[in-house]
């Protein structure tokens, strides 16, 4: 498709969301001639602010439902990385008429002049890897280094909007996430430089099996030519035959431990010491010094709801880790303190299995506030581990959230730690992780006040 070609096109936006994405291509598509409808299951209640933002805009808005009467004038459908394609009649009606399908991404993809992409994917750390790469490469740009960088993707920013501005040499970095990828398969096409953090069994519900979640992830490397790269963890070999086994001619960058930054990263754990060497990999490939790379690092503070210092008070430090949503990522939270922690687990189930998790807190935890959904289920599992260790934590059943941070707080003692590390979804009391992080900082906030 040409740029021209938009004009006057018949679109149907499906799936506007919350949180931009679909947003910016309503509106990119809309500005440049397109005939948009907007079509989502959700409510117009529940989606009055991203009606709002598009509202000096021509657009016709479906909302609270699909009507498949809107594909009957359609030239082209946008579909939102969170629809499950596979499993929509609309979808599936819109196939069978020959309608041709993209996403936010794919277009972006298509009209991006930028030659070189850093496309980061993985289980855990895209974000954090995203934006670390983002730091580093912006600190070289602003010294003169590299020209300019435009970060966005999955981790909540299109680039979409911002394409008129961008050239040739500039440098994009994007996360992408699985549902993303396998979209952009349609493309043919994959980032210069892919980086992928890790490969663990997640959102199976929506892939349907392990093979099909790593091979939408495989996409990231499966259209690399020789002059590309990827990046993957040195200890990794599982991974890198994965990546292997996909045949294409880019080259395999391994990186790990690194001495440049060793000490001087601010936020804890082992997992963002593989996140910063992943970065600096990347980095060092653009020809970025040391010393650049090292001072990025050090000021990198970390993103919001991931292992997030919150306050330090009376010598307890609270942290916001509420992007925790897998038994997996509460484990890493408890591996990045090496003192006394007084963790909160619970929300929604999400299928996963919660042994290792529990071996983990008796192993890590000093006390365990468990609430919410899954509140009892985790305090029958974890009271029954604890009774044959040998140190044993204290283990308490909240009754709700705000008594949960007030349970956490008056148990913690000088030199411990307070983690909101759920290892569940936030959807039995939020709308997302942000408001359930937000409202621990909050009530974090109050109580130290
Ligand atoms: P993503 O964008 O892939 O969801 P984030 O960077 O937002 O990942 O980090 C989310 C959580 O994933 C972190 O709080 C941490 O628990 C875990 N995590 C981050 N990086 C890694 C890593 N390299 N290996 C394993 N787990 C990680």
């Amino acid at each position: 498709m040409k740029i021209e070609e938009i004009t006057d096109r018949r679109v149907v936006v499906m799936g506007l969301g919350r949180f931009g994405g679909g947003i910016a291509v309503a509106r990119w598509l809309a500005e440049r001639g397109a005939r948009i409808t907007v079509t989502d299951l959700a409510s117009r209640e529940d989606l009055c602010d991203s009606v709002a933002q598009l509202s000096d805009l021509p657009i016709a808005f479906h909302l609270g439902g699909h009507d498949t009467s809107d594909l009957d004038h359609c030239d082209l459908l946008v579909v939102s990385p969170a629809v499950p394609k596979d499993r929509s009649d609309f979808v599936a009606r819109a196939v069978a008429r020959g309608i041709p399908i993209t996403s936010e991404m794919n277009l972006f993809v298509e009209f991006c002049p930028a030659r070189r992409v850093v496309g980061v994917t993985g289980s855990a750390g895209k974000s954090t890897t995203t934006a670390m790469v983002g730091a580093i490469l912006t600190a070289a740009a602003d010294k003169g280094d590299l020209p300019k960088v435009w970060i966005g993707g999955n981790i909540g920013q299109s680039l979409l909007n911002h394409l008129e501005d961008m050239k040739s040499e500039d440098i994009v970095v994007l996360e992408l996430s699985s549902f993303q990828l396998e979209d952009l398969a349609a493309l043919k096409w994959s980032p210069s430089h892919a980086v992928i953090t890790n490969i663990k069994p997640n959102h199976l519900d929506r892939h349907g099996n392990l093979a099909a979640y790593v091979d939408a992830k495989m996409n990231i490397v499966r259209y690399q030519s020789s002059d590309d790269m990827v990046f993957v963890h040195q200890n990794d070999t599982d991974l890198a035959r994965k990546v292997e086994r996909v045949g294409a001619s880019s080259q395999i960058i391994p990186y790990g431990w690194d001495p440049l930054f060793t000490g001087v990263l601010r936020v804890p754990g082992r997992h963002n010491v593989d996140n910063a060497a992943a970065a600096a990999a990347v980095a060092r490939s653009l020809s970025v010094a040391d010393e650049i790379i090292k001072k990025a690092l050090a000021s990198f503070t970390g993103l919001p709801h991931r292992l997030e210092f919150v306050v330090e008070h009376n010598g307890v430090r609270y942290y916001n880790d509420s992007k925790s949503t897998t038994p997996d990522s509460t484990v890493i939270a408890l591996e990045a303190f090496d003192c006394p922690v007084v963790v909160m687990i619970g929300g929604r189930d999400k299928g996963m299995p919660f042994d290792d998790l529990t071996e983990k807190l008796a192993d890590r935890a000093k006390a365990i506030i468990c609430y919410g959904q899954t509140g009892r289920r985790l305090f029958d599992m974890v009271s029954k581990h604890s009774d044959g260790a040998s140190q044993t934590a204290r283990v308490e059943l909240a009754d709700g959230f705000e008594q949960a941070v007030t349970r956490a707080h008056a148990l913690a003692e000088p030199g411990n730690v307070v983690v909101l590390s759920p290892a569940c979804t936030s959807y039995d009391m939020f709308s997302n992780y942000e408001q359930r992080g937000d409202a621990f900082r909050q009530i974090v906030c109050e109580l130290v006040r």
